[in-house]
């Protein structure tokens, strides 16, 4: 297995620092653009070898893994903490989810068939015979975001290997440890040199170069629209996978549970101080229940605990950096100014933006179309179903969106109209799990992921026909 990152030379680092208090995590070798070709003509060269890696191969290696990380899920669980976003419980539910993605990914390997095909259909093609199976794509750069910076790097990596790709991943570059840590397990396993890489280095050096080289055969990509937009000019004709941004909303009918749909909402909207694509970010509540759910909506968010992400009772930590801080100050700031209502939060110290509630949050704001990527929340206030509907799908995203109510034709009506790659009756935005698939419409992306999806995104169908001399 060969890892870019330590096989060349020092010249250059990229500190890794908590962006808490900016103290040292850790540090990674900076690659250049040779190192990026180098890293493609090794993919390259490994492709044939893991083509033809056996399933029960592929699925010991991502079994392995699994096992491994699961003894050292607590390891993992505080990089995690230390070097990103996320409270140490926040993280240690992520090294778990990990641990099942890899789970998913080999059992998936061993599904990976095809179907025979009744090409007697057509007419004249009574002898024929055949199938179709799937293989690998050859070649995959992955490219992922900070704020799940351990289980969307295996999001990709897990399916990359189980369909028989070779995978080169560059983590973010604020966020890089924990995705070694996890390169570093599979370094113990049998598979080959060369099968998957890490390559560390900043996305505006050697972006360009893995994203736009002719053989490297599909590019996945989480993380936000400007860079998601940037690499789609780049790509060329290869298979492109983009998982981008949202402003997810939740619909709350007067029938709905309150209480359920309170605790549902505010941890989607507060989940790792709202750096989450399927953070709520928009709230409509049906008028008989505005008063009510929204002054407790307000209340709830006013006592979350946000500070140091290692202490066991910290809710909420800090925002990736201070300009990302500064960026929700912003946001807010914009609508403050053109006749929002804050009714709890709107402060910044450093990194840490608190828990923030705005209502009267006009369409001409920025914060009522863009991601926010914070911990702010709107709340809307709607009469009629079709206008909260029309409301929800006034924007340019559409990843997920939750839906509160107990009358069954209702939520059958508004989720079949919000505009979203998926909808959660009785949940809010921020529910998942890494089988199913996953992934938006509009501005929020192209293709699936979720591993059977993803492993779906990264073969191509070969078919295969007989014909018969009867
Ligand atoms: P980002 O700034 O777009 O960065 C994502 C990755 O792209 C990083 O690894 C970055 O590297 C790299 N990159 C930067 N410039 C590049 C270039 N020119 N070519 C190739 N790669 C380049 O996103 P982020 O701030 O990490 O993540 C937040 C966004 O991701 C939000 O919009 C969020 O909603 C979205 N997200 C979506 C999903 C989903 O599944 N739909 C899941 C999680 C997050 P550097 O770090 O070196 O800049």
């Amino acid at each position: 297995m060969s890892m870019v990152a330590s096989v060349i030379e020092k010249e250059s680092t990229i500190t890794v620092v908590n962006p808490q208090d900016g103290s040292f995590v850790g540090e990674v070798y900076s690659a250049n653009e040779a190192d990026a070709q180098r890293a493609i003509a090794i993919a390259v060269a490994a492709a044939g070898i893991a083509k033809k890696l056996p399933a029960h191969v592929r699925m010991s290696v991502l079994n392995q893994v699994a096992d491994a990380l699961f003894q050292q899920k607590e390891l993992f669980a505080q990089m995690i903490a230390r070097e990103g976003i996320k409270t140490i419980n926040e993280a240690r539910k992520e090294a778990i989810r990990c641990v099942d993605t890899l789970r998913i990914s080999a059992e998936e390997a061993r599904r990976l068939t095809g179907e025979t095909i009744a090409f007697d259909q057509a007419p004249g093609s009574e002898n024929k015979f055949g199938y179709y199976k799937r293989l690998p794509l050859g070649v995959v750069v992955a490219i992922t975001p900070f704020n799940d910076p351990l289980n969307l790097v295996a999001h990709k990596i897990g399916p990359a290997i189980a369909a028989g790709n070779t995978v080169i991943l560059m983590p973010h570059s604020e966020t890089p440890l924990v995705a070694k840590m996890l390169i570093e397990l599979f370094a113990k396993t049998e598979l080959p040199e060369g099968v998957l890489q890490l390559v560390t280095g900043r996305g505006e050096i050697i972006g360009d170069v893995l994203v736009s080289d002719p053989r490297v055969n599909m590019v996945s990509f989480t993380g936000g629209s400007s860079v998601g937009n940037k690499i789609l000019a780049q790509t060329g004709l290869k298979k492109v996978a983009m998982e981008l941004g949202s402003n997810c909303p939740a619909v709350i009918l007067a029938d709905a549970d309150i209480e359920h749909a309170l605790d549902a909402t505010v941890s989607g909207a507060f989940w790792a101080a709202g750096q989450n694509c399927l953070h709520v970010q928009r709230i409509y509540i049906q008028d008989e229940l505005y008063a009510q759910f929204s002054q407790a909506f307000v209340k709830r968010a006013q006592t979350i605990l946000m500070g140091d992400k290692l202490q066991e009772d910290t809710e909420m930590g800090p925002m990736i950096n201070e300009k990302a801080a500064l960026k929700v100050e912003f946001l807010v700031n914009d609508a403050l100014s053109k006749g929002a209502t804050l009714l709890c939060g709107g402060n910044r110290k450093g990194a840490f933006y608190q828990a923030t509630v705005l209502a009267d949050v006009s369409n001409d704001c920025l914060i009522a179309k863009e991601e926010v990527f914070g911990p702010v929340t709107l709340l809307y206030r709607f009469d009629d179903i079709e206008e909260a509907i029309a409301m929800a799908n006034d924007v340019d995203y559409g990843l997920q969106a939750g839906v509160f109510t107990r009358d069954l034709d209702l939520a059958f009506k508004v989720a079949d109209s919000l505009e979203c790659g998926g909808v959660m009756i009785n949940e809010s935005s921020d529910y998942r799990i890494d089988a199913m698939p996953f992934g938006g419409v509009k501005g929020s992306g192209l293709g699936r992921e979720g591993v059977m999806s993803t492993i779906h995104e990264m073969t191509a169908a070969k078919t295969y026909c007989f014909n018969l001399r009867k």
